[in-house]
C-alpha cells in the first residue's frame, strides 16, 4: 500500500520535474532563438541600409566626376568627406588626378645659343653676374612664357650665388608673380611660380623677413587652389611638406594625407581602374580599401580604420535597442567584447561583417527567467496537485478498507451475538417442550429467562441499528427541549426489570431544578441505558449502580457509577472506539460486541457534549455524559429521589 502510494506520488513528480527541466532548457533556447531572429532581422536591415548608403555614394562620386574637373573632384570628395582620398579618371579612362606631371615645357631653339652661353658663364668663376645678365636677356627676349620664367629662375639663382639675395627674392616673388608666368612650367612640367615662391621663402630665412608671411600665404593658397590644373600632385605634395618645414607655426594641409594616400595607391599600381565592380574591396595596398564609382571615373580610397569608423558612425545613427552593441569587423577581425548573437556579412563589402552582441545579458536572461518561473510554478502546482490527489486517494482507500473491515466485523459480531440469546431461548423452549408433564412453576421460570434473553436480543438489535444509522450518518435526531429527569426516568425504566434482580442495588441521584437540555430524548436515553447496561454487565454479584444527574458549567451531566471490575488505564483510552473490547478473560466476563460505548460517544458528540471515564480496576468505573444545557432555560421541576433495590 505504502509503496504503491509512493509510486503514485514519485512517478508523476519525477515526470513533472523532468518535463520542467526540459521546458526550462527549451525556453532558454527559444528565447535565444527569438532574440536571434529579431536581431538577425535588424542587422540585415542595417546591412541593407549600409549597402544603400554605398550605392548612393558611388552614384554621388560618378556624378561629381561627370560635372567637375578632376582636381576639383578630388578636393570636393575630401571636403564632403566622401572618402579618405580619390583617384579621378577622365572619360577615356586616363588618370586625371593625381597626375604624374603637368605640361612639359619645350625648349625654344631660337634661344639655344644664348642658354648655352649663359650656362657657360654661370660655371665660370666670377662670371655669375654676367650669367645673371645673360639669363635676364633671354627672359626679356623670349616670347615663350615657360622659357622666360625658367630664365628668371636661373637669373635669381646666379644672383643668390653672387650674394644679391634681395634682388633674387624680388625676382622670385615679384617678377615671377606676374600674370604671364601664372601657368609657366619647367622642363619637368613643374609650375615655376610655386617653386620660385618656395625658393624665396628659403632665401628669406624665416618670418623675420618682411615678405616672408605674405609669400608663405600666397604659396599656401596656390597649393590649395585645385582649380589650377597645371600643378602636378607630386609637386603639390612636395611643396606642402616643404612649406610646413619652413612655416613651422602655419596650419597643416588637411589634404596632404589624401594626396599621399592617392600617390601611394598610384605608385603601387599604375592602372588602378581595372576593376569594374562597385563593391568595396581591398586594393593592392594591404590596408587600403577602394570603391570604384559606377562608370570607373572615380576610385574612392579608404584606410581600414577610417572605413570601420565610417560604418560604425552609420550604424550608430540607426535606432537599435539600448542593450545591443553592433561591431564592424574587417575581414579576419574577431569581435572584441561579448560573444556575438548574430553577424551578417556585408553584401557590398565582401569579407566585412556586422556583429551584434548583447551588452546586458541579464536582460536576455530575465526574459527567459520569467518564463522559467512560470514553469516552476506550474510544476510546483502539478506536484502539489499530485500530492493532494495521492492524499485524497489514500484517504479514500483507507476509508474503503475501514468500511470493508467494519462490515466484516459487524457481520461477525452480529452473528456471534445473536447466536447466544437465540441458542439459550431455543434450549429453554426445547426443554419445556420435551418435558413429559407441564410444571407451571418451572415453565414460568423458563419463560422469565426467555423474556430476559429476548430483551437482551432486542437491545442488541436496537444497538446494531443505531450503530449502523450513526455510521452512515442516517440517524435522524429528533431534537426537542427535554427535562433531564425525563431521560433519567426513561433510562431507569428500561433497565429496572434487570436491575431488580437480587444482588443489585440501583440508586438514582438527581439534583433539583436541572435546566432543560436540547437534544433527541430517545438517543440520550439510549446512551444512558448503554452505560447502565455496561455497569450491570461488568459488575460482579454484589452490584451497586448509581445514576446521577446534575448541572455543571452550563451543562447537564448524567453519571453512571458502578463498583464493578473497572477498566485499566490503557483500556480506558480506547473503550469508546467501535468494536473495542477490553480483554476480560481474567475476570471471566465476556458480553457484548464492543459497540455500546462507541454509540454513546457518537450520540453525545452529535449533541455537542462529551463523555468521560474514571475507573480503577477492581473498584469500579464512572462514566459521565455531559451535554449543553439550553441557555437561559428555566429549570425543570425538581425531582430528587434514590431508587434502591
Ligand atoms: P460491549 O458490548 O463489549 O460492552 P462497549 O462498547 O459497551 O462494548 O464496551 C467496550 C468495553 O469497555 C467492554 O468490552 C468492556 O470491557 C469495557 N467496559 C465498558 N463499560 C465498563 C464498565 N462499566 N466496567 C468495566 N468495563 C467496562
Amino acid at each position: 500500500m505504502v509503496w504503491l502510494l509512493s509510486l503514485v506520488i514519485l512517478l508523476p513528480t519525477a515526470c513533472v520535474l523532468w518535463f520542467m527541466t526540459q521546458a526550462m532548457q527549451n525556453e532558454r533556447l527559444a528565447v535565444q532563438q527569438k532574440l536571434v531572429d529579431v536581431y538577425q532581422g535588424q542587422l540585415t536591415a542595417l546591412r541593407d541600409q549600409l549597402d544603400g548608403h554605398w550605392a548612393r555614394r558611388v552614384e554621388a562620386l560618378a556624378e561629381m566626376a561627370r560635372s567637375m574637373p578632376a582636381s576639383q573632384v578630388f578636393v570636393e570628395c575630401l571636403d564632403s568627406d566622401l572618402a579618405d582620398s580619390v583617384i579621378v579618371f577622365d572619360d577615356k579612362g586616363e588618370r586625371a588626378y593625381p597626375r604624374a606631371s603637368g605640361h612639359v615645357a619645350v625648349e625654344d631653339s631660337a634661344e639655344a645659343g644664348a642658354w648655352a652661353q649663359a650656362s657657360r658663364l654661370e660655371r665660370l668663376p666670377g662670371e655669375l653676374l654676367a650669367a645673371a645678365e645673360a639669363y635676364a636677356g633671354i627672359a626679356e627676349r623670349s616670347m615663350d612664357a615657360n622659357q622666360a620664367a625658367r630664365a628668371r629662375v636661373a637669373q635669381a639663382r646666379c644672383l643668390v650665388r653672387s650674394d644679391q639675395t634681395d634682388v633674387a627674392i624680388e625676382i622670385l616673388t615679384q617678377t615671377l608673380a606676374r600674370d604671364e608666368f601664372k601657368h609657366a612650367v619647367d622642363l619637368q612640367g613643374r609650375l615655376i611660380v610655386a617653386d620660385a615662391e618656395l625658393r624665396a621663402l628659403q632665401l628669406m630665412g624665416g618670418p623675420g623677413h618682411g615678405e616672408f608671411a605674405a609669400t608663405a600665404k600666397r604659396l599656401r593658397s596656390r597649393l590649395l587652389d585645385y582649380t589650377d590644373q597645371v600643378m602636378s600632385s607630386a609637386q603639390r605634395r612636395f611643396l606642402m611638406k616643404q612649406w610646413r618645414v619652413l612655416v613651422t607655426d602655419g596650419p597643416v594641409f588637411t589634404n596632404l594625407q589624401a594626396e599621399e594616400l592617392a600617390a601611394r595607391r598610384v605608385e603601387s599600381d599604375a592602372s588602378p581602374t581595372t576593376s569594374t565592380s562597385t563593391d568595396i574591396h581591398l586594393s593592392v595596398l594591404p590596408d587600403v580599401w577602394e570603391l570604384p564609382a559606377a562608370d570607373g571615373r572615380v576610385l574612392a580610397l579608404y584606410e581600414t580604420e577610417s572605413l570601420r569608423r565610417r560604418i560604425h558612425e552609420l550604424t550608430a545613427a540607426k535606432a537599435l535597442p539600448a542593450d545591443v552593441v553592433v561591431e564592424v569587423l574587417a575581414p579576419g577581425q574577431e569581435p572584441s567584447g561579448q560573444t556575438p548573437v548574430v553577424s551578417v556579412a556585408g553584401a557590398r563589402m565582401p569579407g566585412w561583417r556586422l556583429s551584434l552582441s548583447i551588452s546586458d545579458r541579464s536582460l536576455f536572461d530575465a526574459s527567459a527567467e520569467r518564463q522559467i518561473t512560470a514553469y516552476l510554478w506550474t510544476g510546483a502546482l502539478a506536484i502539489a496537485a499530485t500530492l493532494a490527489m495521492a492524499v485524497l486517494i489514500a484517504w479514500a482507500v483507507r476509508r474503503q478498507i475501514r468500511v470493508a473491515r467494519l462490515k466484516n466485523d459487524l457481520v461477525a459480531t452480529v452473528s456471534h451475538e445473536l447466536k447466544t440469546p437465540l441458542a439459550s431461548m431455543r434450549l429453554l423452549i426445547d426443554t419445556l417442550l420435551d418435558a413429559d408433564q407441564f410444571d407451571s412453576q418451572k415453565a414460568r421460570e423458563y419463560l422469565h429467562l426467555i423474556s430476559r434473553e429476548n430483551t437482551r436480543l432486542s437491545r442488541l438489535i436496537e444497538n446494531f441499528l443505531t450503530f449502523s444509522r450513526l455510521e452512515q450518518n442516517r440517524y435522524a435526531f429528533d431534537v426537542a427541549e427535554v427535562p433531564p429527569m425525563d431521560i433519567v426516568d426513561a433510562a431507569a425504566a428500561a433497565v429496572r426489570d434487570r436491575f431488580q434482580s437480587p444482588g443489585c442495588r440501583f440508586d438514582i441521584e438527581a439534583a433539583p431544578g436541572l435546566p432543560l437540555v436540547v437534544g433527541d430524548p430517545d438517543a440520550l436515553v439510549t446512551a444512558v441505558v448503554n452505560l447502565l447496561d455496561n455497569a450491570y454487565k461488568y459488575s460482579n454479584d454484589d452490584k451497586h449502580i448509581v445514576l446521577s444527574a446534575f448541572a455543571s458549567n452550563g451543562h447537564v451531566c448524567f453519571k453512571v457509577r458502578d463498583n464493578g471490575i473497572g477498566i485499566s488505564r490503557g483500556g480506558g483510552k480506547r473503550v469508546f472506539k467501535r468494536f473495542y473490547q477490553v480483554d476480560q478473560q481474567l475476570s471471566g466476563v465476556s458480553h457484548g460486541c464492543g459497540l455500546g460505548l462507541s454509540i454513546v460517544y457518537a450520540i453525545v458528540t452529535a449533541h455537542g457534549g462529551t463523555v468521560s471515564l474514571t475507573s480503577e480496576p477492581g473498584r469500579g468505573s464512572t462514566f459521565t455524559i455531559s451535554v449543553p444545557a439550553k441557555p437561559g432555560a428555566p429549570a425543570s421541576p425538581p425531582k430528587a429521589r434514590s431508587d434502591a433495590q
